[in-house]
């Protein structure tokens, strides 16, 4: 767990459980996007690892390169192992590049 879900899941449990006796009914619901919309936030800080596929870059003296292409599990934009992307250039997704780097 990083300290994103940490801080999210401590949040929400306060909100949606425990039920502070300031914390009124009517705004539960607005409350419930909120831990959504930090949920997404939680989503994107949390690395995830790029999907790998091969694709045929050129042809050398009639031999075809096979290249690796890397691309973000969320948006399926292309992302970098060698530029060093941290983050997806696209959506901002936090990358996990595991020992492929
Ligand atoms: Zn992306």
């Amino acid at each position: 767990m990083n300290k994103y879900q940490e801080a999210m899941n401590s949040i929400t449990s306060t909100f949606l459980y425990e039920e502070p006796v300031h914390f009124r009914k009517e705004h539960r619901n607005e409350n419930l996007e909120y831990c959504e919309t930090l949920d997404e936030l939680v989503k994107k800080a949390t690395p995830m690892k790029p999907n790998e596929e091969t694709a045929t870059s050129e042809f050398i003296d009639d031999h075809p390169i096979t290249v690796m292409i890397y691309r973000c599990a969320k948006c399926g934009g292309r992302v970098h192992p060698f530029d060093g992307d941290l983050y997806c250039r696209h959506c901002g997704q936090a990358l996990d590049w595991g020992d492929d780097q």
